[in-house]
């Protein structure tokens, strides 16, 4: 599929990574759609592109939020070639924390907020998507923001399982929907040096972490950019994990 005059949607479009690759496909004659929970970065993100990005709020862990939105979104005109589900929370905690004096196990809440952030909102938006294609007899591509985590990552429980779960549909609707003319792929970032990366680490951190990486360096937002623009323009492409961490796993 070509990117100039592709229809994509972007979920957490508002900052980081959504925010590159809507603003990047926009660059490449792309018509861009985001959903985003943050109201402010819906309208700064509409001002900043001159009004040629259109940002809903929509916070993309509430079905019926994401059916009314997506609906709306429907009813104007805009049909979707991709979709990028994109947004999502980054999350730390141990299983079992031993230094606790309270509470030492991992908050059930924490992962109830992880799995809704980071898989429901997954299926949630594809599940619409893929059903307006189908309706609409299109072909399209989905694009799922996963993680090197997936493949287990201490202290990461709900975060790991989500971004494995991800892999997992990705996979399946992969093998599901290849026969009517869809394709699936994750992009499953190392460490990409956006505001979250940086909130979650010290820079000691982050030094420690750049002696691990192969290549010696956090990635940046363009080599994701590389990525979706390999699986939109690919179309023999599907059920694909592309990593993209300098090297981090092998
Ligand atoms: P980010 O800067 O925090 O951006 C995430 C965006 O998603 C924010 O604009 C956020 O809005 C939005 N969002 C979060 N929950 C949402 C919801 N329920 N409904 C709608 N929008 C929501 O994070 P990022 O680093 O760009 O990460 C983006 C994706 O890449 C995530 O799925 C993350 O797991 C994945 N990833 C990132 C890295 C990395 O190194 N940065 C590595 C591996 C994977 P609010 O801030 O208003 O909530």
């Amino acid at each position: 599929m070509k990117i100039a005059g592709s229809r994509v949607l972007v979920t957490g479009g508002g900052s980081g990574i959504g925010r590159f690759l809507a603003e990047r496909l926009e660059a490449e004659s792309a018509e861009v759609w985001v959903l985003e929970a943050d109201a402010a970065r819906c309208t700064e993100l509409r001002e900043a592109s001159g009004g040629r990005i259109n940002a809903y709020t929509c916070d993309v862990t509430d079905p019926a939020t994401v059916d009314a939105t997506l609906q709306a979104i429907f009813d104007t005109g805009f049909e979707p070639d991709v979709l990028i589900n994109n947004a999502g929370i980054i999350h730390s905690e141990p299983l079992v924390n031993m230094l606790s004096r309270g509470e030492r196990v991992h908050s059930r809440e924490s992962w109830r907020r992880v799995m809704s952030a980071d898989l429901d909102s997954v299926f949630f938006v594809t599940s619409r998507v893929v059903d307006r294609l189908l309706a609409k007899r299109r072909k399209g591509v989905v694009i799922s923001i996963s993680s090197i985590s997936a493949n287990g990552n201490p202290g990461q429980s709900a975060y790991s399982a989500a971004k494995a779960g991800v892999n997992a549909l990705t996979r399946t609707w992969a093998k599901e929907l290849g026969g009517l003319g869809l394709r699936f792929a994750a992009i499953a970032p190392g460490f990409i040096d956006t505001p979250s990366t940086r909130a979650a680490l010290s820079e000691a951190a982050v030094t420690r972490l750049q002696q691990q990486i192969p290549l010696r360096r956090l990635g940046d937002l363009e080599s994701i950019y590389l990525a979706a623009r390999h699986v939109i323009e690919n179309d023999y492409l599907t059920g694909t994990v592309l990593e993209v961490d300098g090297g981090l796993v092998i």
